[in-house]
């Protein structure tokens, strides 16, 4: 099973659950560690890891109206992101990259695509062969290039890459983004690790990228901090992301080093590389699709329900954020004491005792008003407006009355609030 499997578990049996209390998230993150752990995340990580969407969890209720699985995914998904990064643009400037990776992980295949990909981007680009075990890697490489029109460097039969990577910084010096590709192992051995420090040494890379496929699941952990300790990575790639993996093991992998995702390889063909992108990856791995549109359903949940009224705009207040204000504070139960001990007495009381009927209907007529209405209230006094929007909405005209007479009185009273700035803190609170 690998990483992104066991949330997707620990998520579904969440999924069960009605209320998000302590006990839930306990289970949650037990569960959440378990699968962690056997993916090979370190122990210290995990630990902050589960703590932490504990804390955030239970830092808030979740919104009403919100799935709770829907509230603590988004949760989840703000953590994956802090520990994978967030999407990752890649700096146009002039920089060397050095690649390595175990065998067949995507290594030399990538070079070639990393090359393309700036160069298509205005920025001159070559490759340098440094890997001197795979029979062949110099022409594998070679016509790599070839097809990707960037300039190629190698000395066939030379056994020493930091003779190599030397040899091809002075060939491509006037190269604004040099790539160097390395050998692989089967499993990285002193040999390699030797290898690695002496081609890091002469190269001098900015980056140091280790290159995995999606496919190698749990192991990567242990893979991502073996060549960390051998040569200190700076990032991943992850490769086939167009087969069966789903990229748990790039969790793993920067988890294990602490670096970021930089790219993802979609393909064998060499435009089939594209820079990580937090919400496709995250989404794919917790198997939800859409998880832009939850994460921005929870954001929208989240923001009605603290809304601050600090923060609205009274002079220029809008019929739609009208329609916020009014549905945060229908869900207010004890505001209506909290302006009677805040001693306004010119509080509209049935404003804030919206029945979800009031609401309803004062939703079905601003969603009949043009969009010059709802931005500009005078308007509605033109002749010919109100009937018309109640008409529209299938509401009395006295109704759409009483949303302007409440709409005026909202309007009346966060100025009154906003002129006593002690008043505006204590409501603010309980906003
Ligand atoms: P290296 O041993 O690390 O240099 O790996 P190679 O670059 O030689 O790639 C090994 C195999 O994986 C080759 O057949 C590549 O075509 C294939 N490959 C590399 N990247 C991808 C990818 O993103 N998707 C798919 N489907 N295949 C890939
Ligand atoms: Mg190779």
């Amino acid at each position: 099973m690998d990483l992104g499997e066991g949330i997707r578990k620990a998520l579904a049996k969440l999924t069960r659950s009605t209320i998000i209390d302590a006990k839930t998230i306990k289970e949650f993150n037990k569960e959440l560690q378990k699968t962690l752990l056997s993916a090979d995340v370190e122990v210290e990580l995990v630990l902050k890891f589960t703590k932490d969407i504990e804390n955030a969890a239970l830092k808030s209720k979740p919104p009403e109206g919100l799935a709770p699985t829907d509230y603590i995914t988004k949760i989840v998904y703000d953590e994956l992101v802090k520990l994978m990064g967030s999407s990752y643009t890649p700096e146009l400037k002039k920089k060397r990259i050095l690649l390595m990776g175990l065998y067949g992980s995507g290594k030399t295949t990538t070079a070639a695509k990393l090359a393309k990909f700036y160069q298509n981007r205005g920025l001159s680009a070559g490759v340098i062969c440094c890997d001197v075990v795979r029979p062949a890697a110099y022409e594998q490489l070679e016509t790599l290039a070839k097809q990707a029109n960037v300039e190629f460097f190698g000395i066939k039969g030379e056994k020493d890459p930091a003779k190599i990577a030397i040899e091809g910084l002075k060939k491509f010096k006037d190269k604004s983004v040099v790539i160097c590709d390395t050998s692989g192992r089967n499993a990285l051995d002193n040999e390699l690790v030797e290898e690695l420090k002496r081609v890091a040494n002469a190269f001098q890379p900015d980056e140091k990228i280790l290159v995995i496929s999606a496919d190698i699941g749990q192991v990567s952990g242990r893979q991502a901090r073996e060549f960390d300790n051998a040569a200190k990575i700076t990032g991943v790639i992850v490769t086939k992301m167009d087969g069966s993996g789903r990229g748990g093991g790039a969790l793993s992998a920067t988890a294990a080093a602490k670096v970021p995702v930089l790219f993802i390889g979609v393909g064998e063909k060499l435009n089939d590389i594209e820079p990580y992108n937090a919400e496709k990856f995250i989404g794919g791995l917790l198997g939800i699709p859409d998880i832009e549109g939850l994460v921005g359903r929870v954001q929208e949940a989240i923001k009605e329900a603290n809304i601050n009224p600090e923060d609205v705009d009274i002079e220029n207040l809008t019929f739609d954020t009208f329609y916020t204000q009014l549905k945060a504070m229908g869900k207010m139960g004890p505001l209506k004491n909290v302006f009677g001990m805040l001693g306004a007495p010119d509080v509209p009381k049935e404003m804030i005792e919206q029945s979800e009927g009031k609401l309803k209907k004062y939703k079905a007529i601003i969603g009949s008003m043009t969009k010059e209405e709802r931005n500009n209230e005078k308007l509605l006094h033109q002749p010919g407006r109100i009937a018309r929007i109640a008409k529209g909405s299938g509401v009395s005209e006295r109704d759409v009355h009483m949303l302007i007479s409440d709409f005026n009185k909202m309007k009346k009273l966060f100025k009154s609030f906003k002129n006593d700035r002690g008043i505006m803190k204590k409501f603010s609170k309980f906003m």
